[in-house]
């Protein structure tokens, strides 16, 4: 079969991608070993997070590494045996992490999450999956006031780029959200972003919009990829697809296809858990609730209350270590009436993670028709829809809604 594309990778991202390029009367084969939004695009906390400008950084505070190192925070988990090799990833991530260089982080992350809820409106409302959607935004709990003293501490960036950040009293808080139990000394209410009840669901929804224009979804192993002449083959369960341009978009996984072609990027992965509980004594949440120390959200799904938890560094295919689940779901049922576990087994899921924090959208290096959409960490729900317009435009050749040149691959040389 040929095609003028094809797109590896069918979670949010690669999702996103294709059927904004459907929309533009492209013929596209989107080539997943699963079906769409079934990983990391599945699990995740369904958080458009528009506010956040400011990124989940490496712990500067000697007494703040010390409480990882020591397992003291909820928050973060490692493997002793990964860490050797990630020692340059984690040096660069440090680096990045420097207050100086949040600044020019959020410049950079704000001209795509200026376009992020428009773009999910744009293809929610074209493929019917508005219903998923809700506004309200997050909320988030402080169990001491050093937390809270830290949160103030990013509302005069927040307000420089517009955005809605407002102290509320335990009282406030518990209006709004009348199941929390006050176990939190003060609140902040984030009314920008928005979420939605079923993250995997909404990639669905986009998938099947997609194939609705006349796309293909196909299922094959995106390491068949393959060059052929002056484009690009890959093998899929019903038969061979050829297109003189590659979209890779494989999230986590990306790396298993673009080594071969000599690409060298330094993406890693910050793993993370979810479970499902039903809400017990009829309890009931209405957003998105982070308890900041306790290191874990718990949100509204249509599989019952989804508590995700915050990073771990292993190898992405060691096994599952769901320690922080264990640890956050203690402080969770002191927080909200949960009852029993809804599922036997943890989901787990990787983010894929560049050190800079950002993603890579764009040409790749060397490679003619290999374009790139990876690396969008802990924002890759939220950012899925404006990468898929901003790629399409550049493979159009058409000026950019927002300058690309800080996601380009050649950052890493
Ligand atoms: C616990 C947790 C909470 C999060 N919360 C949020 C949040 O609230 N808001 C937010 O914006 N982001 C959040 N994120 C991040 C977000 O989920 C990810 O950034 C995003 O899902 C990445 O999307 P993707 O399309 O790049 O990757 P994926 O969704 O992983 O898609 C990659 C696809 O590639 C496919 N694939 C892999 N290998 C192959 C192969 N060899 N052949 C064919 N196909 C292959 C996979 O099957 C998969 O479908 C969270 C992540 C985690 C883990």
């Amino acid at each position: 079969m040929k095609t003028d594309t094809i797109v590896l990778g069918a979670g949010i991202v690669g999702t996103s991608i294709a059927l904004n390029l459907a929309m533009r009367g492209r013929s596209v084969v989107l080539v997943d070993r699963r079906g769409p939004g079934e990983e990391t695009s599945y699990g995740n906390a369904g958080l458009v997070e528009r506010a956040s400008i400011y990124p989940v950084a490496f712990p500067r505070r000697i007494s703040a590494l010390a409480d990882v190192a020591l397992g003291r925070n909820p928050a973060a988990h490692y493997h002793w045996n990964a860490l050797p090799g990630l020692v340059p990833w984690l040096f660069a991530y440090w680096r990045a992490s420097a207050p100086a260089r949040i600044l020019d982080y959020a410049r950079t992350i704000e001209t795509l999450l200026a376009h992020s809820l428009a773009e999910h409106e744009r293809l929610a409302g074209a493929s019917g999956a508005g219903h998923f959607f809700r506004e309200g935004g997050w909320l988030k709990l402080y169990r001491t006031e050093a937390g809270l003293e830290n949160e103030r501490s990013e509302f005069p960036l927040a307000r420089q780029y517009g955005l809605s950040a407002r102290e509320i009293g335990v009282d406030e808080a518990l209006a709004m959200e009348p199941s929390l139990r006050p176990v939190f000394r003060g609140a902040v209410i984030w009314s920008d972003p928005h979420s939605v009840s079923s993250p995997g669901g909404v990639t669905q929804a986009y998938a099947a919009h997609f194939a609705a224009l006349g796309g293909h979804v196909r299922r094959g192993d995106a390491r068949t990829l393959a060059r052929l002449g002056s484009g690009w083959s890959v093998t899929t369960e019903e038969g061979g697809v050829e297109a003189p341009e590659v979209v890779v978009a494989l999230g986590p996984w990306a790396m298993d296809v673009l080594r071969p072609f000599g690409l060298r990027l330094p993406l890693q992965v910050k793993r993370g858990y979810h479970m499902h509980y039903h809400a017990a004594d009829g309890a009931a949440l209405s957003r998105p609730v982070l308890d900041e120390e306790g290191g874990y959200v718990i949100t509204p799904m249509v599989g019952g209350i989804r508590l995700t938890t915050g990073v771990e560094f292993a190898r992405r295919d060691a096994p599952k270590t769901p320690v922080q689940l264990d640890r956050t779901e203690t402080l969770a049922r002191q927080l909200f009436p949960l009852a029993a576990r809804a599922e036997p087994e943890p989901w787990m899921g990787s983010r894929p993670a560049f050190p800079d924090m950002l993603p890579v959208i764009g040409a790749a290096p060397g490679q003619n028709g290999m374009w790139l959409a990876i690396g969008h960490q802990h924002l890759g729900f939220t950012l899925g829809p404006i990468t898929g317009r901003l790629l399409a435009e550049m493979m159009d050749g058409e000026t950019p809604c927002t300058d690309p040149a800080p996601f380009s691959p050649h950052r890493f040389g």
